[in-house]
């Protein structure tokens, strides 16, 4: 009987579950200050603040998640 070449056909090859679980869709939570989607126990990438506490400078960038 012939031998497979190869178990695994080589378009499979990239798309293995072990390869590929760091590849999720990050999960976010609401602000609680500017109730922007935020990564959990991240600082909020939008008002700066964490826990309450403002802890980055936001720099009045052009584009931002604000509705005003
Ligand atoms: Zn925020």
């Amino acid at each position: 009987m012939a031998n497979l070449k190869w178990k695994t056909p080589r378009s499979k090859t990239r798309s293995r579950r072990a390869a590929n679980w760091k590849l999720n869709a990050v999960t976010t939570v609401e602000c609680p200050q500017c109730h922007a989607p935020k990564r959990p126990h991240f600082v909020c990438a939008n008002c700066g603040t964490y826990a309450g506490r403002q802890v980055v400078e936001i720099k009045d960038k052009h584009a931002g998640h604000e509705h005003a």
